[in-house]
Protein backbone atom coordinates (compact mmCIF):
# COMPACT_ATOMS: atom_id res chain seq x y z
CA UNK A 1 0.00 0.00 0.00
CA UNK A 2 1.82 3.35 -0.62
CA UNK A 3 1.97 5.56 1.88
CA UNK A 4 0.38 8.30 0.49
CA UNK A 5 -2.29 7.61 -2.45
CA UNK A 6 -2.14 9.82 -5.63
CA UNK A 7 -5.78 10.33 -5.06
CA UNK A 8 -4.87 12.01 -1.34
CA UNK A 9 -2.48 14.28 -3.01
CA UNK A 10 -4.60 15.53 -5.36
CA UNK A 11 -6.26 16.58 -2.35
CA UNK A 12 -3.78 17.97 -0.65
CA UNK A 13 -2.64 19.97 -3.80
CA UNK A 14 -6.31 21.24 -4.05
CA UNK A 15 -6.51 22.38 -0.17
CA UNK A 16 -3.19 23.91 -0.58
CA UNK A 17 -1.36 22.61 1.90
CA UNK A 18 1.19 20.42 -0.84
CA UNK A 19 2.69 22.73 -3.28
CA UNK A 20 6.09 20.60 -3.70
CA UNK A 21 6.67 17.26 -5.15
CA UNK A 22 10.34 15.53 -4.69
CA UNK A 23 10.70 13.97 -7.63
CA UNK A 24 14.03 11.40 -7.22
CA UNK A 25 15.82 9.01 -8.75
CA UNK A 26 18.94 6.84 -6.59
CA UNK A 27 22.06 7.41 -7.99
CA UNK A 28 24.99 4.76 -8.19
CA UNK A 29 26.38 6.75 -4.81
CA UNK A 30 22.88 5.78 -3.02
CA UNK A 31 21.47 9.82 -3.35
CA UNK A 32 18.53 10.93 -4.13
CA UNK A 33 18.55 12.96 -6.65
CA UNK A 34 16.07 14.57 -9.39
CA UNK A 35 13.65 17.53 -9.23
CA UNK A 36 11.41 19.64 -7.03
CA UNK A 37 8.02 19.87 -9.32
CA UNK A 38 5.44 22.36 -8.20
CA UNK A 39 2.97 20.08 -7.11
CA UNK A 40 0.06 21.00 -9.80
CA UNK A 41 2.52 20.55 -12.36
CA UNK A 42 3.00 16.89 -11.03
CA UNK A 43 -0.77 16.01 -10.64
CA UNK A 44 -1.40 17.60 -14.08
CA UNK A 45 1.85 15.38 -16.14
CA UNK A 46 4.92 14.91 -14.56
CA UNK A 47 3.19 12.04 -12.58
CA UNK A 48 3.80 9.90 -15.91
CA UNK A 49 7.52 11.03 -16.18
CA UNK A 50 9.73 13.50 -16.74
CA UNK A 51 13.58 13.26 -17.75
CA UNK A 52 16.91 13.35 -16.43
CA UNK A 53 20.59 14.00 -18.38
CA UNK A 54 21.58 10.04 -18.25
CA UNK A 55 25.51 11.42 -17.05
CA UNK A 56 23.70 11.08 -13.43
CA UNK A 57 24.18 7.03 -13.51
CA UNK A 58 27.68 7.43 -14.87
CA UNK A 59 29.48 10.03 -12.41
CA UNK A 60 30.70 9.99 -8.87
CA UNK A 61 30.68 11.88 -5.95
CA UNK A 62 31.53 15.10 -7.03
CA UNK A 63 29.76 14.88 -10.57
CA UNK A 64 32.38 14.25 -13.04
CA UNK A 65 32.09 13.28 -16.21
CA UNK A 66 34.85 10.10 -16.25
CA UNK A 67 35.19 8.33 -19.55
CA UNK A 68 35.25 4.60 -20.03
CA UNK A 69 31.48 3.73 -19.15
CA UNK A 70 29.92 2.09 -21.93
CA UNK A 71 26.19 3.65 -21.63
CA UNK A 72 26.64 7.22 -21.61
CA UNK A 73 29.63 9.41 -22.81
CA UNK A 74 30.66 13.02 -24.24
CA UNK A 75 31.09 10.58 -27.84
CA UNK A 76 27.34 9.70 -27.49
CA UNK A 77 26.20 13.26 -25.97
CA UNK A 78 24.80 12.57 -22.61
CA UNK A 79 21.20 12.46 -23.91
CA UNK A 80 18.50 11.81 -21.79
CA UNK A 81 16.70 9.24 -19.45
CA UNK A 82 12.83 8.85 -18.37
CA UNK A 83 12.18 8.77 -14.73
CA UNK A 84 9.17 7.05 -14.26
CA UNK A 85 7.87 8.11 -11.04
CA UNK A 86 6.68 4.88 -8.95
CA UNK A 87 3.45 6.32 -6.74
CA UNK A 88 3.29 3.11 -4.59
CA UNK A 89 7.03 5.20 -3.22
CA UNK A 90 4.58 8.39 -3.05
CA UNK A 91 4.87 9.61 0.73
CA UNK A 92 4.64 12.88 2.74
CA UNK A 93 8.08 14.53 4.17
CA UNK A 94 7.11 15.85 6.93
CA UNK A 95 10.42 17.42 7.88
CA UNK A 96 9.82 20.01 5.04
CA UNK A 97 6.68 22.46 4.83
CA UNK A 98 4.06 21.46 2.07
CA UNK A 99 6.31 18.63 0.47
CA UNK A 100 5.59 15.00 -0.59
CA UNK A 101 8.40 12.93 -2.62
CA UNK A 102 8.24 9.84 -5.15
CA UNK A 103 10.95 7.66 -6.14
CA UNK A 104 11.47 7.02 -9.59
CA UNK A 105 12.41 3.68 -11.85
CA UNK A 106 15.18 5.11 -14.41
CA UNK A 107 14.21 3.69 -18.18
CA UNK A 108 16.12 4.51 -21.32
CA UNK A 109 14.16 7.08 -23.41
CA UNK A 110 13.56 5.37 -26.53
CA UNK A 111 12.35 1.91 -25.16
CA UNK A 112 11.13 2.43 -21.87
CA UNK A 113 12.89 -0.37 -20.55
CA UNK A 114 14.84 -0.24 -16.83
CA UNK A 115 18.30 0.72 -17.47
CA UNK A 116 20.05 -2.19 -16.11
CA UNK A 117 22.96 -0.29 -14.34
CA UNK A 118 20.15 1.59 -12.47
CA UNK A 119 20.50 0.79 -8.54
CA UNK A 120 16.47 0.12 -8.35
CA UNK A 121 16.59 -2.27 -11.70
CA UNK A 122 19.57 -3.74 -10.42
CA UNK A 123 17.55 -4.58 -6.99
CA UNK A 124 14.24 -5.46 -8.95
CA UNK A 125 16.08 -8.12 -11.58
CA UNK A 126 17.48 -10.54 -7.62
CA UNK A 127 14.18 -10.11 -6.19
CA UNK A 128 12.34 -11.50 -9.51
CA UNK A 129 14.92 -14.45 -9.85
CA UNK A 130 13.67 -14.61 -6.08
CA UNK A 131 10.04 -14.67 -7.30
CA UNK A 132 11.17 -17.28 -10.22
CA UNK A 133 11.42 -19.72 -7.07
CA UNK A 134 8.31 -18.76 -4.75
CA UNK A 135 10.57 -16.75 -2.72
CA UNK A 136 10.81 -12.98 -1.05
CA UNK A 137 13.84 -11.92 1.32
CA UNK A 138 13.12 -9.41 4.19
CA UNK A 139 15.59 -7.65 4.94
CA UNK A 140 16.93 -4.87 7.10
CA UNK A 141 20.02 -2.53 7.16
CA UNK A 142 21.04 -0.30 10.27
CA UNK A 143 22.04 2.95 9.47
CA UNK A 144 25.48 3.88 11.79
CA UNK A 145 26.35 7.60 11.44
CA UNK A 146 28.22 10.24 13.28
CA UNK A 147 26.74 13.65 14.32
CA UNK A 148 28.81 16.58 14.48
CA UNK A 149 28.76 19.88 15.83
CA UNK A 150 28.53 22.61 13.13
CA UNK A 151 26.58 22.50 9.54
CA UNK A 152 27.76 21.06 6.68
CA UNK A 153 28.95 24.60 5.09
CA UNK A 154 30.42 25.97 8.64
CA UNK A 155 32.50 22.68 8.12
CA UNK A 156 33.68 22.87 4.42
CA UNK A 157 34.56 26.39 4.80
CA UNK A 158 36.72 25.19 7.22
CA UNK A 159 38.44 22.52 5.52
CA UNK A 160 36.89 19.93 7.24
CA UNK A 161 39.36 19.95 10.13
CA UNK A 162 39.07 20.16 14.02
CA UNK A 163 36.18 18.55 13.63
CA UNK A 164 33.71 18.08 16.78
CA UNK A 165 31.98 14.98 17.40
CA UNK A 166 28.39 15.79 19.35
CA UNK A 167 29.50 13.91 22.15
CA UNK A 168 32.56 14.32 24.43
CA UNK A 169 32.70 9.77 24.73
CA UNK A 170 31.45 6.83 23.67
CA UNK A 171 28.16 6.76 23.78
CA UNK A 172 27.32 2.96 22.96
CA UNK A 173 23.22 2.47 24.55
CA UNK A 174 23.96 5.82 26.79
CA UNK A 175 20.72 7.48 27.42
CA UNK A 176 22.21 10.89 29.09
CA UNK A 177 24.07 11.34 25.95
CA UNK A 178 21.40 10.47 23.65
CA UNK A 179 19.16 13.02 25.61
CA UNK A 180 21.18 16.09 24.50
CA UNK A 181 20.76 14.51 20.86
CA UNK A 182 17.11 14.54 20.78
CA UNK A 183 16.94 17.79 18.79
CA UNK A 184 18.21 16.13 16.38
CA UNK A 185 17.11 12.24 16.55
CA UNK A 186 14.02 12.68 17.87
CA UNK A 187 12.39 14.64 14.86
CA UNK A 188 14.30 12.67 13.28
CA UNK A 189 12.43 9.31 14.08
CA UNK A 190 9.35 11.00 14.50
CA UNK A 191 9.57 12.82 10.82
CA UNK A 192 10.61 9.08 9.38
CA UNK A 193 7.72 7.54 10.98
CA UNK A 194 5.40 9.86 9.13
CA UNK A 195 6.86 9.48 6.13
CA UNK A 196 6.20 5.79 6.21
CA UNK A 197 9.51 3.94 7.26
CA UNK A 198 9.05 2.08 9.98
CA UNK A 199 11.37 3.11 12.42
CA UNK A 200 11.89 0.84 15.46
CA UNK A 201 14.49 2.67 17.49
CA UNK A 202 17.48 5.03 17.63
CA UNK A 203 20.83 4.65 19.98
CA UNK A 204 24.29 6.03 20.98
CA UNK A 205 26.76 3.32 19.15
CA UNK A 206 30.29 2.69 20.50
CA UNK A 207 32.10 5.85 19.59
CA UNK A 208 32.12 9.52 20.44
CA UNK A 209 29.09 11.43 18.63
CA UNK A 210 28.29 7.84 16.59
CA UNK A 211 24.31 7.22 16.32
CA UNK A 212 22.41 4.25 15.04
CA UNK A 213 19.24 3.88 13.40
CA UNK A 214 17.28 0.86 12.83
CA UNK A 215 14.39 0.20 10.60
CA UNK A 216 11.83 -2.36 10.85
CA UNK A 217 12.74 -5.35 8.05
CA UNK A 218 10.93 -4.99 5.01
CA UNK A 219 10.60 -6.62 1.38
CA UNK A 220 13.65 -6.36 -0.22
CA UNK A 221 12.77 -3.09 -2.70
CA UNK A 222 11.52 -1.13 0.79
CA UNK A 223 13.95 -1.90 3.16
CA UNK A 224 16.53 -0.17 0.00
CA UNK A 225 13.90 2.76 -0.24
CA UNK A 226 14.14 3.25 3.16
CA UNK A 227 17.51 3.14 3.98
CA UNK A 228 18.16 5.77 1.10
CA UNK A 229 14.94 8.20 2.74
CA UNK A 230 16.33 7.51 6.19
CA UNK A 231 20.38 8.50 5.30
CA UNK A 232 18.49 11.55 3.14
CA UNK A 233 16.67 12.65 6.15
CA UNK A 234 19.37 12.38 8.58
CA UNK A 235 21.59 14.98 6.79
CA UNK A 236 18.68 17.22 6.51
CA UNK A 237 17.56 17.20 9.57
CA UNK A 238 20.74 17.20 11.27
CA UNK A 239 21.45 20.24 9.02
CA UNK A 240 18.14 21.61 9.76
CA UNK A 241 19.42 21.59 13.30
CA UNK A 242 22.38 23.27 13.00
CA UNK A 243 24.65 20.17 13.29
CA UNK A 244 25.94 17.82 10.31
CA UNK A 245 25.56 14.50 10.03
CA UNK A 246 28.48 11.86 7.85
CA UNK A 247 28.12 8.31 6.68
CA UNK A 248 31.77 8.28 5.84
CA UNK A 249 32.48 4.71 6.73
CA UNK A 250 35.92 5.96 9.01
CA UNK A 251 36.39 10.02 9.43
CA UNK A 252 39.41 9.58 11.99
CA UNK A 253 41.88 6.83 11.52
CA UNK A 254 41.46 6.32 15.94
CA UNK A 255 38.08 6.43 15.97
CA UNK A 256 35.62 3.20 15.38
CA UNK A 257 33.89 2.94 11.74
CA UNK A 258 29.97 3.05 10.84
CA UNK A 259 28.54 0.00 9.32
CA UNK A 260 25.56 -0.26 7.47
CA UNK A 261 24.66 -4.13 8.67
CA UNK A 262 22.40 -6.32 6.49
CA UNK A 263 19.85 -8.80 7.81
CA UNK A 264 18.19 -11.08 5.66
CA UNK A 265 15.50 -14.00 5.14
CA UNK A 266 13.82 -15.57 2.94
CA UNK A 267 9.86 -16.14 3.07
CA UNK A 268 7.72 -18.29 1.17
CA UNK A 269 4.33 -16.74 1.72
CA UNK A 270 3.67 -15.45 5.31
CA UNK A 271 6.15 -18.57 6.61
CA UNK A 272 9.76 -17.84 7.05
CA UNK A 273 11.85 -20.32 4.68
CA UNK A 274 14.95 -19.60 6.68
CA UNK A 275 13.19 -21.09 9.92
CA UNK A 276 12.81 -25.16 10.55
CA UNK A 277 11.71 -26.06 13.80
CA UNK A 278 13.73 -28.82 15.50
CA UNK A 279 16.96 -28.31 13.39
CA UNK A 280 19.51 -27.43 14.55
CA UNK A 281 19.83 -23.58 15.43
CA UNK A 282 16.16 -23.58 14.23
CA UNK A 283 18.04 -23.41 10.15
CA UNK A 284 16.59 -24.83 7.51
CA UNK A 285 18.18 -26.43 4.49
CA UNK A 286 17.84 -23.55 2.43
CA UNK A 287 18.56 -21.17 4.79
CA UNK A 288 22.01 -23.25 5.05
CA UNK A 289 22.81 -23.21 1.24
CA UNK A 290 21.49 -19.33 0.92
CA UNK A 291 24.63 -18.58 4.18
CA UNK A 292 26.72 -20.65 2.42
CA UNK A 293 26.70 -18.85 -1.30
CA UNK A 294 26.87 -15.86 0.94
CA UNK A 295 30.53 -16.84 2.57
CA UNK A 296 31.23 -18.22 -0.58
CA UNK A 297 30.83 -15.39 -2.52
CA UNK A 298 31.99 -12.46 0.05
CA UNK A 299 34.75 -11.48 -1.67
CA UNK A 300 33.05 -11.30 -5.06
CA UNK A 301 30.20 -8.88 -3.50
CA UNK A 302 32.65 -6.71 -1.32
CA UNK A 303 32.66 -4.12 -3.47
CA UNK A 304 28.74 -3.60 -3.43
CA UNK A 305 29.30 -3.03 0.45
CA UNK A 306 32.05 -0.95 0.36
CA UNK A 307 32.28 1.45 -2.53
CA UNK A 308 35.41 4.07 -1.60
CA UNK A 309 38.85 4.14 -0.82
CA UNK A 310 37.82 4.86 2.52
CA UNK A 311 35.20 2.34 3.12
CA UNK A 312 38.68 -0.03 3.49
CA UNK A 313 39.66 1.41 6.10
CA UNK A 314 36.80 0.49 8.25
CA UNK A 315 38.11 -3.20 8.04
CA UNK A 316 40.50 -3.28 11.20
CA UNK A 317 40.67 -6.14 14.28
CA UNK A 318 39.28 -5.46 17.34
CA UNK A 319 36.51 -2.63 16.02
CA UNK A 320 33.51 -4.60 15.39
CA UNK A 321 33.86 -4.10 11.28
CA UNK A 322 35.08 -7.85 10.22
CA UNK A 323 38.26 -9.04 8.55
CA UNK A 324 36.88 -12.61 7.49
CA UNK A 325 34.26 -14.15 5.91
CA UNK A 326 32.79 -16.74 7.75
CA UNK A 327 30.20 -17.46 9.81
CA UNK A 328 29.40 -17.63 13.88
CA UNK A 329 26.17 -17.55 15.90
CA UNK A 330 25.55 -14.44 17.83
CA UNK A 331 29.22 -13.13 17.68
CA UNK A 332 30.33 -9.94 15.99
CA UNK A 333 34.11 -10.51 15.03
CA UNK A 334 32.87 -12.57 11.99
CA UNK A 335 31.66 -11.08 8.59
CA UNK A 336 27.99 -13.07 8.92
CA UNK A 337 26.41 -13.11 12.20
CA UNK A 338 23.15 -16.01 13.02
CA UNK A 339 20.87 -13.82 14.53
CA UNK A 340 17.66 -15.35 16.27
CA UNK A 341 18.85 -18.61 16.44
CA UNK A 342 16.00 -21.56 17.16
CA UNK A 343 13.02 -18.83 16.57
CA UNK A 344 10.99 -18.09 13.46
CA UNK A 345 13.32 -14.95 13.29
CA UNK A 346 16.50 -16.26 12.36
CA UNK A 347 18.33 -14.79 10.09
CA UNK A 348 21.78 -13.99 8.66
CA UNK A 349 23.16 -10.45 9.60
CA UNK A 350 25.96 -9.37 6.99
CA UNK A 351 28.47 -7.31 8.62
CA UNK A 352 30.77 -6.05 5.85
CA UNK A 353 29.03 -3.48 4.44
CA UNK A 354 29.77 0.57 5.23
CA UNK A 355 27.60 2.86 6.33
CA UNK A 356 28.45 4.24 2.82
CA UNK A 357 27.37 1.47 0.66
CA UNK A 358 24.44 1.76 -1.71
CA UNK A 359 21.63 -0.44 0.02
CA UNK A 360 20.12 -1.33 -3.85
CA UNK A 361 23.06 -2.76 -4.76
CA UNK A 362 24.28 -3.93 -1.27
CA UNK A 363 21.03 -6.36 -1.38
CA UNK A 364 21.23 -7.31 -4.38
CA UNK A 365 24.94 -8.43 -4.74
CA UNK A 366 23.80 -10.32 -0.94
CA UNK A 367 20.74 -12.11 -3.13
CA UNK A 368 22.83 -13.16 -5.70
CA UNK A 369 25.11 -14.58 -3.62
CA UNK A 370 22.46 -16.59 -1.99
CA UNK A 371 20.15 -17.48 -4.59
CA UNK A 372 23.67 -19.03 -6.37
CA UNK A 373 24.11 -21.09 -2.94
CA UNK A 374 20.49 -22.57 -3.50
CA UNK A 375 21.17 -23.52 -6.85
CA UNK A 376 24.14 -25.39 -6.15
CA UNK A 377 22.94 -26.81 -3.40
CA UNK A 378 26.20 -25.34 -1.36
CA UNK A 379 26.69 -26.87 2.08
CA UNK A 380 27.23 -24.67 5.03
CA UNK A 381 30.50 -25.15 7.24
CA UNK A 382 29.93 -25.46 10.54
CA UNK A 383 30.20 -22.02 12.63
CA UNK A 384 33.33 -20.67 14.26
CA UNK A 385 33.53 -19.63 17.59
CA UNK A 386 36.10 -17.26 19.65
CA UNK A 387 38.28 -13.83 18.75
CA UNK A 388 37.04 -14.57 14.59
CA UNK A 389 40.00 -11.50 14.18
CA UNK A 390 42.64 -13.97 15.22
CA UNK A 391 41.81 -17.04 12.77
CA UNK A 392 43.99 -17.38 10.39
CA UNK A 393 41.94 -20.19 8.39
CA UNK A 394 39.21 -18.23 7.79
CA UNK A 395 39.21 -16.11 4.38
CA UNK A 396 40.17 -12.58 3.79
CA UNK A 397 37.53 -9.92 3.27
CA UNK A 398 39.76 -7.69 0.57
CA UNK A 399 40.86 -5.07 2.07
CA UNK A 400 41.21 -2.70 -0.24
CA UNK A 401 39.03 -1.15 -3.24
CA UNK A 402 41.89 -2.12 -5.77
CA UNK A 403 41.42 -5.75 -4.50
CA UNK A 404 37.49 -6.03 -4.52
CA UNK A 405 37.08 -3.89 -8.03
CA UNK A 406 39.13 -7.15 -9.09
CA UNK A 407 37.07 -9.17 -7.61
CA UNK A 408 33.93 -8.21 -8.98
CA UNK A 409 35.40 -7.99 -12.43
CA UNK A 410 36.25 -11.78 -12.43
CA UNK A 411 32.80 -12.44 -10.40
CA UNK A 412 31.22 -15.06 -12.81
CA UNK A 413 27.96 -15.24 -10.09
CA UNK A 414 27.37 -11.62 -10.74
CA UNK A 415 27.99 -11.62 -14.60
CA UNK A 416 25.70 -14.57 -14.47
CA UNK A 417 23.17 -12.78 -11.79
CA UNK A 418 23.54 -9.17 -13.03
CA UNK A 419 24.47 -9.00 -16.35
CA UNK A 420 28.33 -8.35 -17.69
CA UNK A 421 26.75 -4.72 -18.26
CA UNK A 422 25.83 -4.21 -14.96
CA UNK A 423 29.05 -5.71 -13.60
CA UNK A 424 31.20 -3.77 -15.95
CA UNK A 425 29.41 -0.23 -15.38
CA UNK A 426 30.58 -0.69 -11.72
CA UNK A 427 33.73 -2.12 -12.04
CA UNK A 428 34.51 1.16 -14.12
CA UNK A 429 33.17 2.64 -10.87
CA UNK A 430 35.43 1.45 -8.60
CA UNK A 431 38.46 1.77 -10.65
CA UNK A 432 37.58 5.42 -11.26
CA UNK A 433 37.77 5.75 -7.83
CA UNK A 434 40.90 4.38 -7.50
CA UNK A 435 42.51 6.35 -10.11
CA UNK A 436 41.11 9.77 -8.81
CA UNK A 437 42.68 8.95 -5.37
CA UNK A 438 45.67 7.75 -6.96
CA UNK A 439 46.74 11.62 -7.77
CA UNK A 440 46.12 13.21 -5.08
CA UNK A 441 49.20 14.07 -2.73
CA UNK A 442 47.66 13.36 0.69
CA UNK A 443 48.64 15.60 4.64
CA UNK A 444 50.02 12.23 5.31
CA UNK A 445 52.65 11.95 2.62
CA UNK A 446 53.76 15.56 3.31
CA UNK A 447 53.89 14.51 6.67
CA UNK A 448 55.73 12.16 7.03
CA UNK A 449 58.34 13.06 4.24
CA UNK A 450 58.65 16.20 3.79
CA UNK A 451 61.65 16.86 5.73
CA UNK A 452 62.83 13.07 6.25
CA UNK A 453 62.84 11.06 3.23
P1 LIG B 1 20.68 -6.63 16.87
O1 LIG B 1 20.59 -5.36 17.67
O2 LIG B 1 21.08 -7.82 17.66
O3 LIG B 1 21.49 -6.46 15.60
P2 LIG B 1 17.79 -6.26 16.43
O4 LIG B 1 16.83 -7.09 17.23
O5 LIG B 1 17.93 -4.82 16.77
O6 LIG B 1 19.22 -7.02 16.38
O7 LIG B 1 17.36 -6.40 14.93
C1 LIG B 1 18.13 -5.85 13.92
C2 LIG B 1 17.31 -5.72 12.65
O8 LIG B 1 16.89 -7.00 12.20
C3 LIG B 1 16.05 -4.88 12.82
O9 LIG B 1 16.04 -3.89 11.81
C4 LIG B 1 14.92 -5.89 12.61
O10 LIG B 1 13.76 -5.31 12.01
C5 LIG B 1 15.59 -6.89 11.69
N1 LIG B 1 14.93 -8.21 11.65
C6 LIG B 1 14.21 -8.82 12.62
N2 LIG B 1 13.74 -9.99 12.17
C7 LIG B 1 14.16 -10.14 10.88
C8 LIG B 1 14.02 -11.14 9.88
N3 LIG B 1 13.34 -12.26 10.08
N4 LIG B 1 14.61 -10.93 8.68
C9 LIG B 1 15.32 -9.82 8.44
N5 LIG B 1 15.48 -8.85 9.35
C10 LIG B 1 14.92 -9.00 10.56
Amino acid sequence: MPQLTFETLKEQVGAGTVDTVLVCLVDMQGRLMGKRFHAYHFIESAWQETHCCNYLLATDLEMATPDGYASTSWQTGYGDYVMKPDLTTLRPIPWLDGTVMVLCDVLDHHTHEDVPHSPRAVLKRQIARLAERGLTAKMATELEFFLFEGSFDAIRKSGYRDLQPISGYNEDYHILQTTKEESVMRPLRNHLFAAGVPVENTKGEAETGQEELNIRYAEAMACADHHTIAKHATKEIAWQQGHSATFLPKWHRDRVGSAAHVHQSLWRGEDSAFYQAGAELGMSDLMRSYCAGLIKYAGESTYFLAPYINSYKRFAPGTFAPTKSIWSVDNRTAGFRLCGAGTKAVRMECRIGGSDLNPYLALAAQLAAGIKGLEDGLALEPPTTGDIYQSVDAPEIPNTLRAAAEALRGSAMLREAMGDNVVDHYVRAATWEQEEFDKVVTDYEIARGFERA
